[in-house]
């Protein structure tokens, strides 16, 4: 049997052009991606792939810095792994839950490449063949160098989610919000309603709006098919507040992104749909956990996206194949991208679902010369700030918001734009 000792980890920064910068309701994607692809080598030579964001910033220097607390780690000791890093005392001077979520990741995929099986087999077994995917609309700032992909109006934003369930199969639909005043996004979000009246619905504008005007949005879209309002305000209180005032589920990526917390919301209940991510609960074991949880409990959940290329991705697939019956359409800014850095390119959606991984371990593979590219463009372009908007100088978010973007406003923005200082 192989030891599957760690004898060494590297981490390699990517910038991923994405069609259009996309808007949020706390700044924007600046139209790329910056991820760290994380590789874990045994001294058995095996390597695993992890991967994680950073809110627009490199992560390599504090991957990299656990080089010596890894060392000599066996990728089976995944228990043991989490204790190393995520000890929930010292977690408060040095916060390591999504760098354990790429290290997770890379031991799963190593154990699985050891054994010969996917990572889903490893972890109970599938319990379907593909995931579902939501569209995951955004307003977009039309792209300076392309001239192309603006999504402001309703007449856009239908016609992009026109585009997008014609290409990719969509029959959910999440217009992520919080960007302009909600009268506005209300028209919008009534748009994609009557534009698509046999498809699903979601509204999620990241916890901008305050008590009052989440519920007048939430009591106003209450007829149409949606599955559930997510994060229509910021807290648990002012959740709990929309939930008791609004008749449709609320569900929350924000506010139970731990087991501690996720314990409260069993106990007192503000979100009814728990979004899982697998970097911000720190890995796909940690998920299943909260899924186990949320099953017990009768609490919806679903697969949240963090903004990933393949890697990530396919932790979020091997997620999606082994939750319950009942889960959510997965999210994921995947379509979004350019490209990707895995072998054979992006993987492609089949009747709005993409296929779960089936190779050894997570089931894909660096391709070198993209991994190179994208590492190169990076070095080229640097970081960018999350919580900046590059067509809004000076601004910043309130939470709740009230600075709210012009939607008469067109604009477009350099996708090469360079964050500068903060
Ligand atoms: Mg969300």
């Amino acid at each position: 049997m192989k030891s599957l000792e760690i004898a060494d980890l590297r981490a390699t920064t990517v910038t991923m052009p994405l069609e259009a910068p996309l808007r949020h309701s706390n700044g924007a994607h600046w139209g790329r991606f910056v991820r760290t692809i994380v590789e874990v080598e045994t001294s058995d030579g095996l390597i695993g792939l992890g991967e994680l964001g950073g809110g627009g910033e490199s992560a390599r220097l504090a991957v990299e810095g656990l080089r010596a607390q890894l060392v000599g780690h066996r990728a089976y000791d995944l228990s043991a792994l989490w204790f190393k890093l995520c000890n929930p005392t010292a977690s408060l001077y040095n916060n390591r839950v999504q760098i354990h979520a790429a290290i997770e990741f890379a031991c799963l995929d190593i154990v699985g490449q050891a054994l010969g099986v996917p990572v889903h087999d490893l972890l109970g077994g599938r319990l379907r063949d593909d995931v579902p995917f939501a569209s995951y609309l955004f307003f977009r700032y039309a792209n300076e160098q392309t001239g192309a992909g603006e999504v402001r109006t309703p007449e856009q934003l239908v016609a992009h989610a026109r585009e997008l369930k014609q290409q990719h199969g969509f029959t959910v639909h999440k217009l992520k919000g919080g960007v302009f005043h909600p009268d506005y996004e209300l028209e919008c979000y009534q748009a994609l309603a009557e534009a698509f009246p046999d498809d699903d619905l979601r509204f999620d504008p990241n916890g901008a709006l305050d008590v009052k005007q989440a519920i007048r949005f939430g009591q106003a879209i209450e007829p149409l098919r949606n599955d559930y309002y997510e994060d229509p305000t910021w807290g648990v209180s002012g959740l709990e507040e929309v939930r008791a005032a609004v008749d449709m589920r609320i569900a929350t990526n924000t506010v139970v992104t731990s087991m501690e917390q996720l314990a409260s919301n069993v106990l007192h209940r503000a979100v009814d749909v728990v979004l899982l991510d697998t970097t911000f609960w720190g890995g796909i074991r940690q998920t299943l956990r909260a899924a186990t949880v949320c099953e017990t409990f009768q609490l919806g959940v679903g697969v949240h996206s963090s903004g990933e290329l393949g890697v990530q991705l396919a932790t979020m697939l091997h997620l999606g194949t082994l939750l319950p019956g009942g889960a959510y359409a997965a999210d994921a800014h995947y379509h979004h991208l350019a490209d990707d850095v895995i072998v054979g390119g992006k993987m492609t959606y089949r009747d709005g679902a993409i296929p779960v991984p089936d190779g050894p371990g997570l089931g894909v593979r660096l391709d070198r010369d993209k991994l190179a590219e994208y590492a190169e463009l990076y070095e080229r372009l640097g970081n960018y700030p999350y919580d900046r908007d590059p067509g809004r100088p000076g601004w910043f978010a309130l939470v709740p918001n009230e600075r709210w973007a012009d939607p008469s406003a067109d604009g477009a923005v350099s996708v090469q734009a360079r964050g500068g200082a903060r």
